[in-house]
Order: C-alpha cells, then structure tokens, then sequence
C-alpha cells in the first residue's frame, strides 16, 4: 500500500469513528476516470476506451440491520445525514446524497438484501471536471456493499446498478462507460469496452515506458450533464438511428456511414451527430489497434480527429476546451481532445514526456491572456479499478 493509500484508510477511519462512535467494518475505493478516445458513443451501443486515475473516491463503510441509511462526505459542509430506506424513491433528492442512496436503492430493487449501512467518504476527484466523480462515488457504495452484504455481484453487474442509480435515482441520463470504468479499470491498461455486451479487453497503456505523458488539463468550468444538451444530443442519436432502421448507431456498418448520410436526407441536424458517433467508433478500433502494435505515437493524431468531430459534428466542445486543444498543438503536443460529456470539464493532452512543461506553460498562460480561471493541469497514469483497501 501506498503512503497515500495509507493516509486515505487512516482518514476515512477515523472520521467514520468520529461520526459513528465505532470504526467501520472496512475501507474501499474507487477512482475517477479518463476517457482516452470514445465519446458520446456508450449510449449508442458503441466503443469506448476509457482508463482509471490514480484519484480516488474512498469510503468507510458498515452495516446496519434496522433499516437506516447514514451518509456523511468529509467534503461536504454539514452532518451525516439519515435516511429509512423504505423511503428511498427516485427523483426525491436533488443534493449528492442521491448517489449513494440510489445506489442502496438500486440493489434493493434487484433484490439484494441490504437492511442499512453508516457510510462516511472522502474524494480526491475533482467533482464536476468531467472525470466522474459521481461514478467513483457510486461505484464505491456497490462494491463496499457487495463485499459486506456478500452479494456476489460481477463487476460489470455493480456498474449496471451504479449507472441505474445514476439515471432512474439522481435523475442524470449518463451511459454505462463511466461506472464501468471505475469497477472494471486494471493498473497500466485501459480498458476497450464494447458497451453493447460488456466485453472489454484491457489494453496495455505504459505511456511512461515510450517517453510519453498524458496531461489533463481541467478548464474549470463546470460542465451540467443532466442538464438539456446531453439529453438533446441523446435523443437526436436515437431518432438518427430510428430513421435509419437500426437499434442503435453502433449498426451502421462499417463502410456505410455515407449511405446512412444519403438516407437521412435534408435531416442536417441529425446527420452531424451520426456522423461523429460512427467515425468515433471507429476511432476507437483505430487507437486499440494502434496500441496492440505499438505505434503509440500515432494516437495522438486520431485524438485530434475525435476533437474536431465533437467540436464541429457534435457540437459539445466550448471555448475553453478548444484553447487547451489549440494551444496544447501548437505548442509541440501529439494530440489532444476534450474529454467526457463536454461543454466544459476536461481536456486530455497526450505528449513527448520532454515538451510537456512547454505545453503546460502555455496553455497556463493563454488561460491568463484570455481572462479565465486558472486551468488545473496533471498528469494521468493509468490506476486500478475500485477495490478493498482497508
Ligand atoms: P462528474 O461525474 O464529472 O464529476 P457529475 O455532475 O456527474 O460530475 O457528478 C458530480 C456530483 O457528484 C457532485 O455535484 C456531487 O453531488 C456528487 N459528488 C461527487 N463527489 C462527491 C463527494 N466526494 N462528496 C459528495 N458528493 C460528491
Ligand atoms: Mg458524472
């Protein structure tokens, strides 16, 4: 265990026992992600290709048999709070406590015999930059609760749970990509994830090793995903794929994605967002092959594609993120694209491990030029997937 990792199960300990009179049966985290290369493709039954960070959600937790829920998060201000769980019904809670809660309604729904838990968390991804933190936080609840209430539950199971709290519980229509990573990410790998199945393959990510870096570059605006612009995006891709015949855009064939334009016509609104869905898929197969032969270098460009097809296509960068991409290539980077949902959040900047000050600098100082809030800028090393730690 990491110092780091030590300090974390230290500090959830003991304010768990500070809040709840008692230490807590054990100690679990889950971290943040990053999506490499795969965006806005997880609700179209396509590919993604998202990795862990080294930020973590971490939570101390213990069981209760009378039926209660008490939650607490050392970030934020104020008690825990208590909740019966038979009270517990979708689209009652609008503060962050509808995370976790959804999540013990989630499992009570299919079935699973959870009668109560004291929960007390603490974080180190930021909330909000596009890195998921709202999935760490739920993916942490799962699994602490598989492992107490021994569920038994898949990894890919915890995360369809988590992705239902998220959507039917908070009320935010995310796809399954971000919960799936956080359950199912490994050390050093991303993780090629076909989001109609589930199947995944981990893909060897060692950047380090080929003297490489991956910044991300957090702009600090604060992105809404339940706001109006996702579910717009979402549904113009489902009725893309109703007018065309098919499931989901994942079934345009490959090769077919100019027939697929010719049939939906004058539908210009519509054709820009299969557009990006379909070349983003393949996308996705061009960097996992680009990555099992070794070419790492040669992603950085297929990166900058994907950033022009959300920017101009699908229409979900903003200003911010476009300057990190911009400044970021200019200054000598091999690729960058925004990450996540968009409209703010973050970039991700993938460059000679050599140049990254020069890009850091640079972007810092066409923030500082433009009048905007300090970016946060850090390097991303691929971490584990969520685990016991304590
Ligand atoms: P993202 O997942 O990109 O960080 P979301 O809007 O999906 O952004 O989720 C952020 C929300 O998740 C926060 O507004 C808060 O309600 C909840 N959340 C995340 N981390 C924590 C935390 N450590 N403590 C309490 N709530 C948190
Ligand atoms: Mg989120």
């Amino acid at each position: 265990m990491g110092a780091q990792q030590v300090r974390d199960v230290l500090g959830v300990r003991d304010g768990f026992a500070e809040l709840y009179g008692a230490g807590p049966e054990g100690v679990w985290s889950a971290p943040g992600r990053v999506n490499l290369i795969g965006e806005h493709t997880d609700y179209n039954d396509g590919f993604v290709m998202p990795f862990a960070l080294p930020h973590t959600t971490v939570a101390a937790v213990s069981r209760r048999t009378d039926g209660r829920l008490r939650l607490h998060s050392a970030d934020v201000e104020g008690p825990a709070v208590e909740l019966g769980l038979e009270g517990l019904a979708p689209g009652t809670d609008r503060t962050w406590t509808a995370y976790p809660a959804g999540v013990v309604w989630a499992l009570r729904e299919a079935g699973h015999p959870v009668t109560g838990a004291d929960i007390h968390l603490a974080s180190a991804v930021p909330a909000g930059a596009g890195l998921s933190s709202s999935a760490a936080l739920e993916v942490v609840i799962a699994l602490a609760l598989d492992d107490l209430y021994e569920l038994g539950l898949q990894r890919w199971q915890l995360a369809r749970l988590c992705q239902r709290a998220e959507n039917v519980y908070v009320g935010a229509p995310t796809g399954i990509m971000d919960q799936t990573a956080s359950a199912c990410c490994a050390e050093g790998h991303a993780l090629f994830l076909d989001t109609r199945d589930l199947s995944q393959r981990q893909i060897p990510f060692d950047l380090a090793a080929e003297g490489l870096r991956l910044l991300v570059v957090d702009t600090r605006v604060q992105h809404a995903h339940s706001g109006g612009e996702y579910g717009r995006r979402r549904a113009g891709c489902e009725k893309g794929a109703a007018l065309l015949g098919l499931d989901a855009l994942r079934d345009v064939p490959q090769g077919g994605l100019d027939a697929a334009l010719a049939e939906l016509g004058d539908e210009e609104e519509v054709r820009r967002l299969v557009r990006h869905v379909v070349t983003e898929d393949a996308r996705v197969e061009r960097v996992v092959a680009l990555l099992e032969s070794g070419d790492t270098r040669a992603i950085g460009p297929v990166l900058t594609e994907g950033h022009a097809s959300l920017r101009d296509d699908f229409r979900v960068s903003c200003p911010e993120l476009d300057l990190v991409v911009d400044t970021a290539l200019t200054a000598g980077a091999l690729g960058a694209r925004m990450t996540g949902g968009g409209f703010g959040g973050s970039a991700i900047v993938l460059a000679e491990a050599a140049d990254t000050d020069t890009i850091t600098k640079a972007v810092e100082a066409a923030f500082a030029a433009a009048g905007l809030t300090a970016p946060r800028v850090f390097e991303a090393v691929p971490g584990a997937g969520a685990r016991r730690i304590g």
